[in-house]
């Protein structure tokens, strides 16, 4: 098969990791940058050209789309679908995934426990959001920010009230969320890939810190899921139409709650933590499909 990674940087261990899984199975492993890649719209015949060619006889995509170019990723990835090549993720569901308003409205819908969270267009009612997640410790979350950047945590209602008035002002939108303090710093991703979960890990922030990302400072182990934390996984991941999924959840005393569901979640952190060949069961679901 001949199979795209649509990859704005071949050096990137995911990006490396699926073209080494594919090759091994023979597969023409082919990686273009989508931000490189010119449409062509016309009656029944859709193409793509790259560096001054037609992209042809492609049998599979799989898109590792950055959240800073979700808008022209997925019109790239959509176009694929209109030349009716097998998407590992579907151009819908990465756009769904990308609006987290969105995300969390559709995990509520599908009866998910998520932290107690609040969305505003700015509202001036400072004092009613904070007590409407049941006041501090909670946490302030833009709307925009990525790996833990732009997450806060405000000890007290004073802190909350002037952290929450500091965003609105910079007109920067945030979320407002109860703080889970029994997660003690951790959370766990579930690697869900076609229905089953290929790999999960626990992260655990560093000490002094709540958030556990890998890149503010946390470490990640291999865990084995609860069967109720694995079916929250696999359920998150289908009701956002992922063919592949990063379920970030929190255990908390009422079971897991889901804080995101990533679409372009990264091989490094899971595969040495785990030990497993997740680029190899991505590969696999690949197979099975076209
Ligand atoms: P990002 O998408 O930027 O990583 P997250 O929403 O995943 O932001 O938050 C970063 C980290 O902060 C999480 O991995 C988790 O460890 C911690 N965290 C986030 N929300 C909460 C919460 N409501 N309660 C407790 N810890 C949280
Ligand atoms: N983008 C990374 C991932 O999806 C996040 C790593 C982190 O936790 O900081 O795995």
């Amino acid at each position: 098969m001949k199979i795209v990674i649509l990859s704005r940087d071949h050096n990137l261990y995911s990006t490396q990791r699926l073209v080494e899984a594919g090759e091994k199975k023979g597969h023409e492993m082919v990686i273009l940058d989508h931000s490189k890649c010119d449409l062509v719209i016309e009656k029944k015949r859709p193409g793509i050209i790259y560096k001054g060619h037609m992209v042809e006889d492609v049998d599979a995509v799989i898109p590792r789309i950055g959240a800073s170019v979700t808008f022209y990723g997925t019109a790239v990835v959509r176009q694929f679908e209109m030349m009716k090549v097998f998407t590992a993720i579907e151009s819908q569901a990465l756009v769904r995934s990308r609006d987290k308003l969105r995300s969390l409205q559709i995990l509520s819908r599908a009866g998910l426990g998520l932290p107690k969270t609040v969305f505003t267009n700015y509202s001036r009612n400072v004092k009613d959001i904070v007590k409407s997640v049941g006041g501090a410790p909670l946490v302030i979350k833009l709307l925009e920010g990525t790996q833990g950047l732009g997450v806060v945590l405000a000890e007290n209602d004073n802190a909350a009230e002037s952290v929450i008035e500091a965003f609105n002002g910079l007109k920067a939108r945030v979320i407002v969320q109860e703080y889970i303090s029994e997660a003690k710093g951790a959370d766990i991703r579930a690697f869900v890939v076609d229905g089953v979960v290929v790999g999960a890990m626990k992260r655990q922030a560093k000490k002094g810190e709540f958030r556990s990302n890998l890149h503010r400072g946390g470490t990640a182990t291999i865990i084995e899921l609860t069967e109720e934390e694995e079916n929250a996984a696999l359920k998150a991941a289908r009701v956002m139409g992922l063919g592949i999924a990063g379920v970030d959840m929190l255990q908390s005393n009422h079971g897991p709650l889901i804080l995101e569901v990533n679409s372009s979640p990264g091989l490094e952190g899971i595969e040495a933590a785990t030990g497993k060949d997740i680029a190899n069961s991505i590969i696999r679901y690949v197979e099975r499909n076209v």
